[in-house]
């Protein structure tokens, strides 16, 4: 069993999930993006009533979650992933404004982290992974041999995820706002005592301002290749 791991770390809307699926479809490796279980745990407390400030009722329904990340290819609403959550599917409605606003105070609660870290190891063990988050080389697969971090500035990460929003029908939702969501959220993940967002001591740090999507992978590709990782599907 090949168990090889490619970790991707970055902060809102770099573009990991999109070119980190991408890359994991061309190399034939399990694409997992750590952001949506976050958002489970963060979905679940709202759900439930809970103030997503009250730390111990979040951290207690997040030991007892019932979710499921199902892979899907060329989906018709173009989904990389189905997620369930107590048996529903909650894909989409983990991206809305009240889990963004909620998600990065539910991800600084260290036994929220623990938790959902002791998932995400065990679903690298066993598969080769392409695991995408903030924490990933730094935290949760140190050992993986190849670690890249994405960077962008505010205002392009804005604007790639206004373009997000508006292909799913969120067309109230302004500039001025998302960018504002993106600084605040970078600003709590970057700046958390445990895990915060930060590149691993050596990771290969990509600057997508000035690259298209397909630049990115192909930076990627070439990084797998100098390192002669394993090529599942070719
Ligand atoms: O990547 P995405 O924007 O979906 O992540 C949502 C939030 O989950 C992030 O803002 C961050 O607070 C948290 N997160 C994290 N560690 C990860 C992945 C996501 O703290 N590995």
């Amino acid at each position: 069993m090949i168990e090889t791991t490619i970790t991707i770390d970055g902060p809102a809307a770099s573009g990991k999930t999109t070119v980190g699926y991408e890359l994991a479809q061309k190399i034939g490796y399990v694409f997992l993006d750590t952001g949506v279980m976050y958002r489970v745990a963060t979905l679940a407390a709202l759900n439930a009533n809970i103030d997503p400030q009250d730390e111990t009722a979040v951290v207690q329904i997040t030991q007892t979650l019932d979710f499921d990340i199902e892979p899907e290819i060329d989906h018709e609403d173009g989904r990389h992933y189905t997620v369930w959550v107590n048996g529903v599917d909650a894909t989409w409605e983990l991206r809305k404004p009240a889990v963004n606003q909620n998600v990065s105070a539910v991800a600084s609660y260290p036994q929220v982290r623990e938790e959902l870290v002791r998932l995400q190891r065990e679903f690298a063990d066993g598969h080769a992974t392409v695991m995408v988050g903030r924490d990933i080389g730094t935290v949760v697969l140190p050992d993986a041999p190849l670690k890249i971090y994405l960077e962008a500035t505010p205002e392009i990460r804005a604007r790639r995820r206004m373009g997000d929003h508006l292909q799913r029908d969120y067309n109230t939702v302004e500039f001025e706002k998302i960018l504002a969501d993106i600084i605040r959220r970078d600003r709590i993940d970057s700046s958390r005592e445990h895990s915060p967002l930060k590149p691993a001591d050596d990771a290969l740090i990509i600057d997508t301002s000035t690259l298209t999507p397909e630049g990115v992978l192909q930076a990627m590709l070439d990084a797998v290749a100098e390192r002669e990782l394993p090529i599942l599907n070719g």
